[in-house]
């Protein structure tokens, strides 16, 4: 079983992060209100940007979307979000994976220099390029959910003995996925316009994984800031 460790790296940050000397790269995108020569915090995070941050493709209350459906079984809605999470977060992954490359992502890294390092099944640390790292974790997910003595999707049959705890995994990999795209591939997401769509899914994940107690608080920490801007 493989599994993943994370660490505050000391090198350069991931290639992709907006720099002042960039800036023209993206102003050449879709940019309507120009205002990031006045806001020196927005310089390095383009997702934190006003306009950005309002892109979403739903205003659907995303609490009363979220909460345990009255007579389902709690594990039962759990393994259905984690399908479901786990297709979206795919489908937008793969939609980006051209812009991610071991040349442009060497290191799989989220926000504040955050590197994720995969352990393989005898527990040795591989530090490994992002692509690499959403393959395995991808893979290590869909054996997970497909896996019917983990995912049972007959009638009776029961969920498993720390099935929670699988569970928690795989929202930690979702959540890694989604803080590398926000933190490498920004830019990107708007170049082919799905940001709205990356905002919508991040608010409904971070809704759900906070109800049920999915995330440690250290792990979700790289993207605070946007998390907060986005769910209050
Ligand atoms: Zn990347």
């Amino acid at each position: 079983m493989g599994g993943c460790q994370s660490f505050i790296g000391s090198g350069d940050e991931a290639s992709h992060t907006l720099t002042a000397e960039n800036h023209g790269d993206i102003n050449t995108l879709k940019l309507k209100n120009n205002n990031v020569q006045k806001a020196p915090c927005l310089q390095e995070k383009v997702y934190l940007q006003d306009h950005f941050l309002r892109e979403r493709i739903s205003d659907v209350d995303l609490f009363t979307l979220t909460a345990l459906p009255h007579g389902l079984d709690q594990n039962e809605w759990l393994a259905f979000n984690a399908i479901s999470f786990f297709k979206n977060i795919n489908l937008i992954s793969s939609a980006l994976s051209e812009f991610c490359t071991s040349t442009s992502c060497p290191t799989a890294k989220g926000p504040g220099n955050r590197v994720y390092e995969w352990m393989d099944e005898h527990g040795k640390k591989l530090k490994c390029s992002a692509p690499l790292y959403t393959d395995y974790a991808m893979s290590y997910i869909q054996d997970l959910l497909t896996d019917e003595n983990v995912f049972p999707t007959r009638a009776g049959v029961t969920f498993p003995n720390g099935f929670m705890f699988l569970v928690q995994k795989v929202f930690l990999l979702l959540f890694r996925t989604l803080s590398h795209l926000y933190s490498a591939h920004y830019r990107d997401a708007v170049a082919v316009d799905i940001h709205p769509h990356l905002n919508t899914l991040l608010t409904h994940f971070i809704t759900f994984s906070h109800t049920f107690r999915l995330l440690e608080a250290s792990e979700t920490a790289p993207l605070d800031d946007i998390i907060n801007a986005l769910t209050h």
